[in-house]
């Protein structure tokens, strides 16, 4: 950029730190870029000109054509266990990460480019992204933001004027994304095959230096701490714990829990076959891929441990020097992991339930004592009770606010058979105050917890497929729905229904 104001300010510490987990790269040059779409919002909130952003050399930035005068683009390596499957050598294939920028709060967050062009990770791929899969995760991203889920965000769609091959062809895009990190699970494992041939060339210690480097960046405290990495360790479970927690709350099915796509900060990240299920079903998958279910709704939070077992393995040199010593000590600060998730789900359904939380906030230290929470037993029915039913997820806990407010009808006219929620309401009201005050205070923060939009997926792929023909309309229209979640307007009904039940199952595509 010339003299003017930069639209960016970029630090470089990943680049600085950790020499050996990245290939400095430039992104592909593009014809003829277009911006579909700029966060504006999340502009302001890092401090970035939005005005500028959109100008030709914004967008030029925002697509990899030009490069800011204190950007080294970097491809990120990685290696990562997709499917349970080992690959040693995944990385960026198509993405490259622009920087790290300050907000004004001074919190660092990284700007990263996706559909940039082949990498040397790209292996077979093209490096490329088409503008619906890339809208997509704008969406979904920008959704799980406004439910109050930790998630990279969305800056910026830019259309580059190519036509991709794809199924069919299709025209290209690259999404500026925005990440505490985009350190993950996979990263750790890279470094620790890669510790060994970095040693050779004299550096001893790339895995240390990368959890240092996460520690920084992530879990300062864990520094202080008489065993640094293990407590490292620790916070990355508890942060993953209740990540997965809000996942579970609000039917959020991720997909491709690969370890590759775990991130050590707590976010979630890589927005690709991911919905939102509509009647509540432990089994529901949406990935074409995910054969076996490994990805269902019910086994997101075992999977999630699963990951964290790898990262524990990864870590073991750093945790303590004796290896059957370091095993001990990750084995049971990952057990803990169970416990942490049933105490996160736990107070969150109570909150959605409208029930009181004080006796698990007070009793969570103490929650392997049996029957520590006299609720617990009661709130974990519920799934199954809407299991058994067939009650769409998102709308049983909207509509038990009605029920709490006096009008039961809403709700259990969601229930296949409403003789069951007769039975089942009784023990429910009996946790709720009984005044019509103090219930109407419960109603309401029921409805500050319990959205009433999300991206429904027939919505979501109407949205994508005008989007991909040209016509953002109803892309904006639905962001704008999504985006308040829990403000209900009257005007949005047809935004809060499933698709009709004679619909096909919803399906959805990796490597997009
Ligand atoms: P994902 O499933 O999006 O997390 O991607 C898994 C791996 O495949 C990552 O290493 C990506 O960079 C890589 N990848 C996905 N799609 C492409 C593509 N079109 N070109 C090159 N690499 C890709
Ligand atoms: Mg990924």
């Amino acid at each position: 950029m010339g003299s003017a104001t930069p639209l960016f300010r970029f630090e470089d510490r990943y680049a600085r730190d950790l020499k050996g987990l990245y290939e400095p790269w430039r992104a592909a040059r593009v014809p003829a870029p277009e911006l579909l779409i700029l966060n504006t919002r999340l502009a302001a909130e890092l401090g970035l000109d939005a005005e500028a952003l959109a100008s030709r050399e914004g967008v030029a930035l925002l697509v990899g054509n030009a490069v800011a005068e204190d950007s080294t683009p970097i491809a990120m390596a990685y290696a990562g266990h997709q499917f349970g499957g080992y690959s040693p050598r995944l990385g960026d294939g198509r993405a490259l990460l622009l920087g790290e920028l300050l907000d004004p709060r001074g919190r660092r967050f990284d700007v990263h480019l996706k559909g940039s062009g082949r990498t040397p990770f790209a292996r077979g791929g093209d490096g490329k992204a088409a503008v619906g899969p890339m809208l997509r995760e704008y969406l979904i991203s920008e959704a799980m933001h406004a439910l109050a889920i930790p998630t990279t965000r969305s800056l910026a769609v830019v259309a580059t004027g190519e036509t991709i091959a794809r199924d069919t062809p299709l025209p290209g895009a690259v999404l500026v994304r925005v990440a505490a990190s985009h350190l993950r699970v996979g990263s750790f494992e890279y470094a620790a095959a890669h510790t060994a041939e970095a040693a050779e060339k004299g550096d001893r210690d790339l895995l240390r230096r990368l959890a240092d480097h996460a520690i920084a960046r992530h879990y300062p405290g864990a520094a202080g701490a008489s065993q640094p990495y293990l407590a490292f360790f620790e916070r990355v479970v508890a942060a993953q714990a209740a990540l997965v927690a809000r996942w579970m709350h609000v039917g959020f099915v991720h997909g491709v829990m690969n370890t590759d796509n775990t991130t050590i900060s707590g976010e979630t990240i890589d927005y690709g076959p991911c919905a939102f299920m509509d009647r509540h079903d432990p089994a529901t998958v949406f990935s074409s891929i995910d054969h076996g279910g490994r990805y269902a709704y019910g086994n997101q939070p075992r999977v999630l441990q699963w990951n964290l077992a790898r990262l524990a393995e990864a870590l073991l040199p750093l945790i303590d020097a004796d290896e059957e010593r370091a095993v001990a000590l990750a084995t049971a600060a990952l057990q803990r992991f169970g416990e942490r998730y049933l105490a996160a789900w736990r107070r969150g359904m109570c909150a959605k339930l409208g029930l009181a939380t004080d006796a698990i906030d007070a009793t969570e230290t103490a929650l392997a004592e049996a029957n520590a929470l006299d609720t617990s037993p009661f709130v974990d029915g519920v799934p199954a009770l809407l299991e058994a039913q067939q009650v769409d997820h998102t709308l049983f806990f909207r509509r038990l606010s009605d029920a709490v407010r006096g009008d039961a009808a809403p709700v259990r006219s969601l229930f296949g058979d409403p003789n069951v929620f007769d039975a089942w309401a009784p023990a429910w009201s009996a946790g709720l105050p009984t005044s019509a005050d103090e219930r109407q205070v419960v109603a309401e923060a029921m409805d500050r917890v319990n959205p009433l939009y999300i991206p429904r997926n027939h919505q979501v792929e109407y949205a994508l497929t005008a989007a991909t023909d040209g016509d953002l309309k109803p892309l904006h229209a639905l962001l704008d729905v999504i985006t308040r979640p829990f403000d209900e307007r009257p005007e949005l009904e047809a935004y809060t229904q499933p698709a009709p039940a004679d619909s096909a199952p919803y399906r959805t595509f990796c490597g997009t």
